[in-house]
């Protein structure tokens, strides 16, 4: 067996067939954090052999993915177009030579053969398997031609794949470092196809050849793959390679405990970029997928997670993705953040329109709306709706106004009040709650009428801090426009509403 060299090397293989999700975020994050625990090397390796699937701009998607999320690569191809690293090249379309040179050398050794069925043969066994509901295996038709007829028809240039052996006696095993020993019959291996007739590999022979070449020690992928790691485990002791430590990380679940999809709110990791969610939240709740340092510890920073991070401790069972949890998630992460972080965030989101950045142009003004919702914020991107009523005031129904216990006359009075304490100096919070004290009025029904007058808004930030963001005269504006709101609700007879409702209509 040739050996490895022993320094820790993992790779995250993309296949570029579409936005990065999730679920290959969560094994890019896995690798990286195994490779800076122990030191080792985190190499990317673009997977494109299957051709009919490549997405235009995936890589770069993904690149640009690994980049906010500060997965920083040490090997390969780290920018578009660009790759370092003394295994290259990183992208298996440029390496076909030497999957054909593997897979001649296997059909050589006697580990490999060629086919020459056609399409129709095999999806009229294919077809028959279905019906006897047999799995799908090719039936070795091919497996012992003379070797005369296939060096004939090669010349021939008839069309041809390369399919390895598989002994039909026996068992093959192998040790995944999460789920143990594996062993699978021998016979309930497909006799899988290496090379295609177009010269491309498929998956199984390329990423078995670059796993030896790159010197990768350690495979961890999805779950997905574990059916064909027995098929990789022959094929490394037909090139008498010793294979890497396999590990296979637990599927995600969707709350309903389906597959994780779109619909479980699992969109492309850069749309939870735009929405506003932070790359240290994220990082945090995708390596508590599967993950966790079995202690109760939930907020962990990325030296944290790098330093506990240890496979023994990756589960066994799937995951569930709870959106709510990366909500909540995030909100801790947005409380420690301190303002200028938080501008810069926005920034770069491009979370304030031209009306916010007009009205926040004065920084005192951008500090003090943060502090009013930091602590409920959970995602960025939410920051200009809830403080948007400091600018631009919502058009709001009369009836809002109106507190709990408390009816339109009394709304008035209060309002009324307000109106007049607005313009005192000092702590207007005090001058409020004395006043409550003295006239033995609630403080709720002194305050309700008065944020919702300020706000618009039946749930909104604190009132005396907006007051002091919007200045008194605004806020006096407001407090008029809401008297004249109550008073014109007063003066309708009852029904009024829904005649004029239906005029409108
Ligand atoms: N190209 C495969 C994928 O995108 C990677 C499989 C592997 O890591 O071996 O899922």
């Amino acid at each position: 067996m040739t050996k490895q060299s022993s320094k820790i090397r993992t790779r995250f293989a993309p296949s570029p067939t579409g936005a990065p999700h999730v679920g290959n975020i969560r094994t890019a994050l896995f690798v990286w954090l195994f490779a800076r625990h122990n030191k080792g090397n985190f190499i990317l390796r673009v997977e494109d052999t299957d051709q009919s699937r490549a997405e235009q701009g995936s890589i770069k998607s993904i690149l640009e993915a690994l980049n906010w999320l500060g997965l920083d690569i040490d090997e390969g191809i780290f920018k578009q177009g660009q790759e370092k690293g003394e295994h290259g090249p990183y992208t298996q379309s440029n390496r076909l030579k030497t999957y054909r040179d593997h897979a001649k050398k296997l059909v050589q050794a006697g580990h490999a053969f060629y086919c020459f069925c056609s399409q129709e043969r095999l999806a009229v066994i294919s077809e028959l398997q279905k019906q006897e509901k047999k799995p799908p295996k090719y039936d070795g038709q091919c497996l012992n031609l003379k070797p005369e007829d296939v060096k004939k028809w090669l010349a021939e240039k008839r069309s041809a794949v390369i399919r390895m052996k598989v002994p039909q006696e026996g068992e093959t095993s192998f040790k995944d470092t999460i789920k143990g020993n594996i062993t699978v019959q021998n016979s309930t291996i497909n006799y899988q196809v290496l090379l295609k007739s177009d010269g491309f590999p498929t998956y199984h022979l390329a990423s078995v050849v670059d796993d030896y070449l790159m010197e990768i020690s350690h495979v961890l992928r999805a779950d997905e793959w574990i059916a064909s790691t027995p098929k990789h485990v022959l094929l490394y002791q037909y090139f008498g390679w010793e294979p890497p430590e396999f590990i296979h990380l637990p599927i995600i679940l969707g709350q309903d405990k389906s597959k994780l999809s779109k619909r479980h709110g699992a969109i492309s990791i850069l749309d939870y970029k735009k929405q506003g969610y932070l790359a240290d939240a994220v990082v945090n709740f995708l390596a508590l997928l599967g993950w966790n340092p079995k202690t109760n510890q939930e907020i962990l920073s990325r030296d944290e997670l790098i330093e506990q991070f240890d496979v023994s401790k990756i589960n066994k069972n799937s995951p569930v993705f709870e959106l709510q949890k990366l909500d909540w998630m995030n909100k801790q992460y947005i409380k420690e953040m301190s303002a200028d972080k938080i501008r810069k965030a926005l920034h770069d989101i491009d979370g304030l329109s031209d009306e916010a950045l007009v009205f926040f142009n004065k920084q005192y003004r951008f500090d003090k709306a943060l502090n009013l919702i930091k602590d409920r914020l959970e995602k960025l991107s939410d920051f200009e709706d809830s403080v948007r009523f400091l600018w631009d005031m919502p058009d709001y129904k009369a009836d809002i106004l109106v507190g709990k216990g408390l009816d339109k006359k009394q709304t008035k009075q209060n309002l009324e009040k307000a109106l007049e304490l607005i313009d005192r100096s000092d702590d207007l919070r005090q001058i409020f709650l004395d006043h409550c004290d003295k006239s033995n009025i609630k403080r709720g029904d002194m305050l309700w009428p008065l944020r919702v007058a300020i706000t618009g808004m039946e749930h909104s930030p604190e009132v005396f801090a907006s007051i002091e963001i919007i200045g008194k005269d605004e806020s006096r504006e407001r407090v008029e426009k809401a008297i004249e709101k109550v008073s014109f609700k007063m003066a309708q007879r009852p029904g009024l509403e829904k005649i004029q409702e239906k005029v409108l209509w």
